[in-house]
């Protein structure tokens, strides 16, 4: 999946951000039209792989292709030339990132932290992009890094998507952690989006293992203590378990202090890891077969499922686990990202089955194998 395209640049001299378009009967200043023949119009900008030619409108030209890019994608255009996509309309996986920094360091982080602060870049570039957004997107993710990072500006883009989306599901990842200071907590519930929830990682029922998988003395009872006011302030909230060999031994644990002491969490997932960002430079502390953990694996899941809690396996396979599992695995891995072994062409269950991340496929369990109907 293609998200970034480069051309030449000509009359951009700040931060664009519009909808594709390749009609030239619509046009509007919110609008980007793709042709190599521009039409004179009311466009915000023009986009073609064609040589440099007078358009009279911000343009890019030399762009080598497009065609990643369909009508009603929203995109940025920078005065670099550089194209980046930064909402697919026809797709159910869209995230917004907050920012690339991080106040914990998780030895798996799919998306190691930058030290750099894009806040201020970020936030400006959203606060453009949401209103653009189709009002019939049915959900968001808001990711980092850390969003809670953001500040003041955290709620604020929050604020706008209740405003701007009100029918829109929007999933917060965050660790948590700056919840531990209830006025934040109190704040977010003051934005009284029904709709909101937050995802927050929780690895262990004990606190040096969770604090070492972070890397961040004192995580644990901040994310624990973030969660408790979280939900004394109505806030839906969502546990997530990643699945490796540092959470594997107190996974049963685990699932029971999760029901005994975070009981309001709506929705409780464990997750395989992800074979990126860190994770291969420290695979040696990581890695297990997920065939090796499901013993544990089941035993979590039964329990709380048990005892009531709605329960999900994201980014595993359905032939690497026993079949009572499966009506707890989802296909959860977002499109872009998202491959098969050649293997799985000649699967029964391939329509079912979420397979794995396209950076798994170097690491993946060794029982993967084709299910027969
Ligand atoms: S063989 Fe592939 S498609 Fe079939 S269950 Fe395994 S991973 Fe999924």
């Amino acid at each position: 999946m293609i998200f970034r395209a480069k051309g030449i640049p000509l009359h951009i001299n700040e931060l664009l951000v519009g909808i594709i378009t390749r009609n030239p009967e619509k046009q509007g200043e919110q609008l980007i039209f793709i042709g190599d023949a521009a039409p004179y119009g009311d466009y915000l900008a023009i986009l073609s792989c064609a040589p440099a030619s007078y358009t009279g409108l911000p343009t890019v030209f030399n762009i080598s292709s497009l065609d990643h890019l369909a009508d009603g994608d929203i995109v940025s255009i920078g005065p670099d030339g550089i194209v980046r996509t930064v909402y697919r309309t026809n797709s159910f996986y869209n995230t917004i990132l907050a920012t690339e920094r991080c106040n914990s360091n998780c030895l798996m982080c799919s998306q190691p932290p930058k030290d750099k602060n894009d806040i201020p870049y970020l936030f400006e570039l959203y606060r453009r992009v949401i209103p653009l957004i189709p009002k019939d997107c049915v959900e968001l993710t808001v990711s980092g890094g850390e969003p809670t990072l953001m500040g003041e500006r955290f709620f604020e883009l929050l604020e706008l998507i209740t405003r701007e989306l009100p029918d829109t599901e929007v999933h917060v990842l965050t660790n948590g952690r700056s919840f531990a200071w209830d006025h934040l907590a109190e704040r977010l519930a003051r934005i009284d989006n029904p709709r909101l929830m937050l995802g927050i990682p929780v690895y262990a029922d004990y606190y040096q293992v969770h604090d070492h998988i972070v890397q961040a003395r004192g995580a644990f009872d901040q994310t624990i203590l973030g969660l408790h006011n979280l939900a004394r302030h109505g806030i839906r909230l969502e546990i997530r378990v990643v699945l490796h060999q540092q959470s594997i031994p107190r996974l049963t644990r685990l699932a029971r202090y999760i029901f005994k002491n975070l009981p309001f969490a709506e929705h409780v997932t464990f997750m395989g890891l992800e074979y990126t960002g860190y994770t291969p430079h420290n695979i040696e502390q990581l890695w297990i077969d997920p065939y090796d953990y499901n013993n544990e694996l089941t035993e979590a899941v039964e329990f709380l499922a048990g005892q009531g809690m709605h329960v999900s396996i994201y980014n595993a396979q359905l032939c690497v686990m026993p079949e009572r599992l499966w009506p707890y695995a989802r296909k959860s891995i977002s499109d872009w990202k998202n491959d098969y072994l050649p293997a799985c062409e000649s699967c029964s269950k391939l329509d079912d089955c979420g397979g794995l991340f396209t950076w798994n496929l170097k690491k993946c369990s060794a029982y993967i194998q084709p299910l027969s109907a």
